[in-house]
């Protein structure tokens, strides 16, 4: 039975590399070897001593998902389907910026908690991603996009800048392996993200909210979409376990360590749902003693799906409400939807172990 070194981050490198007799500090060369350079053959890894890579040959092997299919849209939005076993798939879209790139990464195979404006969400929920495929997404795109750009392998052309845990699933769902592949991306010796650069979204697990600022307090995103209670239940089915009021006291606490000084609130716009300018006025009590931002997401739709975008008017209104209030607004650009890899689209491949797909049969093209 061989390890997965890619399951590890610096502390169980660390315990590995003692368990087979070599010294702690291998950790290093090896995280260095794997994460900032990609490689895959011990053999390459010229400056750990022969027997030690030999018996890393013989014990470990460092394995990422697969890739399936690989998508470009016209916007340079890139899109890949990566296997993970047993007929699943999940999805991790790179959006390209002038000053930045930023990677979506998925943190389960499908999400149970039924958003109901949420591709993702309709499939059900197969299970958790392990660290190794977390991790394994930044892995392959930094990999996939130094190659073809030609550059050489050093980590000082890494080109995912951010990474926004915004793919399929809900993270805080899945914490202890998204939090262990965080401490990955921060790691000076793996990626060296700084914690401004490494955004959690989450739906308002608020329990795991205040673990994640005990273990790793990187940038919060919550995905609000609602200005009271009795429109979120409808929206965010896990509001009724934590109500609005539970998640921004959570909120509250998390920016006392947070790395910017403000949440950031994700508002879905659906057209006649919750994008009138009440809903904004409502929205602005509601918030008013948090510090944050709004980002404004116009509906993406999907197959199936029961929602309609928001007027571009409407967005625009609402933002401007806002932002008379003293809030700053952005509205998402919608990016890859011709590929189907914007917000809320991603659909990957679930094998259901919630009877939800019987309502929504998958129409993901693998084109
Ligand atoms: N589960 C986490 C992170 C993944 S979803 C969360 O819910 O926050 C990332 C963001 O996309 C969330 O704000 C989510 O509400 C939003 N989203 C989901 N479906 C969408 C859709 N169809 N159109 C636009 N945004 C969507
Ligand atoms: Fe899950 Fe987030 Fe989609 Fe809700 S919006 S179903 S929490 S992935």
């Amino acid at each position: 039975m061989t390890t997965n070194l890619l399951n590890y981050d610096a502390k169980g490198l660390t315990d590995f590399c003692t368990e087979i007799g070599e010294k702690p500090f291998r950790a290093k060369q090896l995280l260095r070897w794997i994460h900032q350079f990609g490689i895959t053959d011990f053999v390459a890894m010229s400056d750990l001593a022969k027997g030690f890579r030999e018996k890393l040959a013989t014990l470990a092997v460092i394995e990422s998902p697969q890739i399936i299919s690989d998508h470009v849209a016209a916007d340079g939005t890139r899109k890949w389907l990566l296997s993970v076993g047993a007929g699943n798939g999940i999805e991790t879209v790179f959006i390209p910026e002038v000053s930045r790139g930023t990677l979506c990464v998925s943190s389960q195979v499908g999400c149970a908690l039924a958003c109901t404006f949420c591709s993702t969400g309709k499939q059900g929920f197969n299970r958790n991603l392990t660290v190794a495929e977390i991790i394994g997404q930044l892995w392959i795109a930094n990999k996939t996009l130094r190659s073809d750009s030609n550059a050489a392998a050093t980590d000082m052309n890494r080109v995912v800048s951010n990474v926004v845990m915004m793919g399929m699933g809900e993270p805080l769902a899945n914490f202890e392996n998204v939090v262990m592949a965080l401490d990955l991306m921060l790691d000076d010796h793996a990626y060296g993200l700084s914690r401004r650069r490494v955004t959690v979204s989450t739906s308002g697990l608020v329990p795991a909210m205040d673990r994640l600022r005990e273990r790793c307090p990187v940038a919060l995103a919550v995905s609000l979409h609602a200005p009271n209670d009795h429109l979120r239940d409808q929206l965010v089915p896990i509001n009724k376990k934590y109500p609005i009021k539970e998640l921004l006291a959570a909120c509250q606490r998390y920016l006392a360590v947070a790395p910017r000084d403000f949440i950031t609130f994700e508002y879905v716009m659906l057209d006649g749902v919750n994008d009138s300018v009440a809903h904004a006025r409502e929205l602005i009590k509601l918030v008013q003693d948090v510090p944050c931002k709004f980002n404004l997401i116009p509906f993406n739709s999907f197959p199936g799906s029961d929602f309609k975008r928001s007027t571009s008017e409407a967005v625009n209104i609402f933002r401007d409400v806002l932002m008379q209030a003293g809030f700053v607004t952005t509205v998402r650009k919608t990016r890859g939807d011709d590929i189907a890899a914007a917000c809320g689209q991603l659909a990957g491949q679930v094998k259901d172990k919630t009877r939800r797909t019987a309502m929504y049969v998958k129409t993901e093209a693998v084109k």
